[in-house]
């Protein structure tokens, strides 16, 4: 079979660029193109010299529908109004769309959930495997453990991040809520300020810490009467994301448009 043809959107972004090394190391695909938004510095720079990997002879362009007609496949860490943008994209040309673009609101969700009706969406708030074990372990724990259990969850992101809590706490919040057989939306603290009360029974806390050049730290807790359990998480590079991003894309050629998670490409689903 020839290479996956892929397209890196938000090619100049931090993933972006990790994402132009990870898809040059991995053997099976190639870049068809490289997408930025229009006016941006990086549009008719050349893919690899942005990524620091030397020249590719991919430039970088901001006509994205033309380049996904072209490809089999999009690659697409950037913000929520462009991921839904490029799935509609996506959907018209029917090919992957990979997403790991976080801070999705429901109305963006049911957006996507349309574009995937012709698209094969991935989307993961977290593509590595370590995030996706640990939240097959969470949901286990969860589910063994009671009420008696308090669950919170903690994480730290670098000082550039926008979105509160984490696509990945949020991912981990939704195992703990499914192995409890609660809701998150309704099961969830995600702010404490001033007088609070006491801690609401059952429910599931979030803490959010930003700072520095932290790629990533997520620590699961569930405290008890007289003993503590913590799962974590540590990303010391973001290319787990962009290798765990191109195995997702290598996964979906061929397959069925719909929705798939991180799970699945890592046959984690049970
Ligand atoms: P970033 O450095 O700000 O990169 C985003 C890039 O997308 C920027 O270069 C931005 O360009 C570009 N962009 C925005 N709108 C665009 C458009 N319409 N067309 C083309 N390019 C566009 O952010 P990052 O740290 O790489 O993170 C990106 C996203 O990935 C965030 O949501 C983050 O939370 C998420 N993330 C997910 C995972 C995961 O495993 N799922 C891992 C890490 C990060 P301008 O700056 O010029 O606007």
């Amino acid at each position: 079979m020839a290479d996956m043809k892929l397209v890196v959107v938000g090619a100049a972004g931090r993933m972006g660029r990790s994402l132009i090394g990870a898809v040059t190391a991995a053997a099976g695909c190639t870049i068809s193109a490289a997408v930025e938004r229009p006016g941006s510095p990086a549009v008719g720079t050349d893919a690899g010299l942005l990524a620091g990997i030397g020249e590719l002879g991919v430039t970088v362009t901001d006509d994205a529908l033309q380049a996904f007609v072209d490809a089999d496949g999009v690659l697409d860490f950037t913000t929520p109004a462009s991921t839904v943008q490029f799935a509609e994209y996506a959907a018209q040309a029917r090919i992957v769309h990979v997403i790991g673009t976080t801070g999705c609101t429901a109305e963006d969700e049911a957006k996507i959930d349309a574009a995937a009706r012709h698209a094969v969406v991935v989307k993961s708030g977290n593509m590595s495997l370590g995030v996706n074990l640990l939240a097959g372990l969470a949901r286990k724990a969860a589910a063994a453990l009671d009420e008696d259990f308090d669950i919170e969850v903690l994480e730290m992101h670098h000082r550039h991040k926008v979105d509160a809590p984490s696509g990945t706490a949020l991912l981990l919040g939704e195992a703990l809520a499914a192995g409890r057989g609660v809701d998150l939306a309704a099961a969830s603290v995600r702010v404490r300020d001033g007088h609070t009360g006491p801690r609401l029974p059952g429910s599931i806390g979030f803490a959010t810490l930003r700072g520095g050049s932290v790629v990533g730290e997520h620590t699961v807790i569930f405290a008890g009467e007289g003993e503590r359990i913590a799962l974590s998480h540590s990303a010391e590079d973001r290319s787990i994301f962009a290798r765990g991003g191109v195995k997702a894309a290598l996964w979906a050629r061929g397959r069925k448009p719909g929705r798939y998670t991180m799970a699945d490409v890592l046959g984690l689903s049970d």
